[in-house]
């Protein structure tokens, strides 16, 4: 699985670009996540294995939010995924556990299928409490105790250090960060476990992702920086494919 986030970035060209470049390629899901404005205009690249999705979402069905894009206007153009608690939605706009978790609940509430962000800062890597931390930004899921939730989920480690920076994390340390979160979610049910899709994010690029997803763990990409341009995302939807 290979997830574009465009974050607050692309316009008209880039939309063109992903419309006229994005060949179909069997043997990944897709999800292209750019600035809930553009869903409309790139319906036309949904396909078997290619969905929409946005970066965030109203925890509210509902009223008077402004600003607010709730789950159902997501669905209504055409967004079937959303990406929740990036961790510069928590950093930025302090974005809490319980909003991450009312986000969750919002979008499980009309089938959305949500990809749930976690990581560690390089403080909490360097001082030996990463796997606290992320292992930590869990506990929301089990305090939900709604296995309908975790059925809708994926989870993106995305070590803060790693995003947007070029560092990447060591393959093998996002190998065990992985089975570290499977293990956890397995705790709650060993098949959702077994199925949950775990995607790694930081800095991702078309020549180091073949070295992510040859880890056992790793079942896909999250991608921000190097999905602006469609022909280097392409190029990692190949490389995905073909593993
Ligand atoms: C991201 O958007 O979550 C991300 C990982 O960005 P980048 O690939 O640019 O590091």
């Amino acid at each position: 699985m290979v997830v574009a986030n465009w974050k607050c970035n692309g316009g008209a060209q880039l939309v063109r670009s992903y419309l006229k470049g994005f060949l179909e390629i069997d043997g990944a899901d897709v999800v292209v996540c750019p600035p809930v404005i553009f869903l409309f205009q790139l319906q036309a690249l949904i396909r078997k294995n290619v969905a929409l999705g946005a970066q965030d979402l109203s925890a509210f069905e509902a009223g008077p939010y402004t600003g607010d894009i709730s789950s159902e206007m997501i669905l209504e153009c055409g967004g079937t995924w959303t990406i929740i608690g990036h961790s510069e939605r928590r950093a930025l706009y302090r974005e809490s556990e319980d909003a991450v978790l009312q986000k969750l609940q919002a979008a499980n509430r009309v089938g959305l299928k949500t990809i749930l962000c976690v990581g560690e800062t390089l403080e909490d890597r360097r001082s030996g409490s990463a796997v606290e931390k992320v292992l930590g930004q869990l506990d929301i899921l089990i305090q939900a105790n709604d296995s309908a939730l975790i059925k809708n989920l994926s989870i993106a480690y995305e070590p803060i250090w790693a995003i947007g920076t070029g560092e990447t994390a060591r393959p093998s340390d996002a190998q065990s960060m992985h089975a570290r979160i499977r293990e956890k979610v397995s705790c709650l049910s060993d098949t959702l476990g077994d199925n949950l899709r775990i995607l790694y994010g930081g800095s991702v690029s078309a020549d180091n992702c073949g070295s992510f997803l040859k880890e056992m763990d790793i079942d896909g990409v999250l991608v921000g920086g190097s999905s602006l341009n469609v022909s280097e995302f392409e190029k990692i939807v190949r490389i995905c494919s073909t593993r």
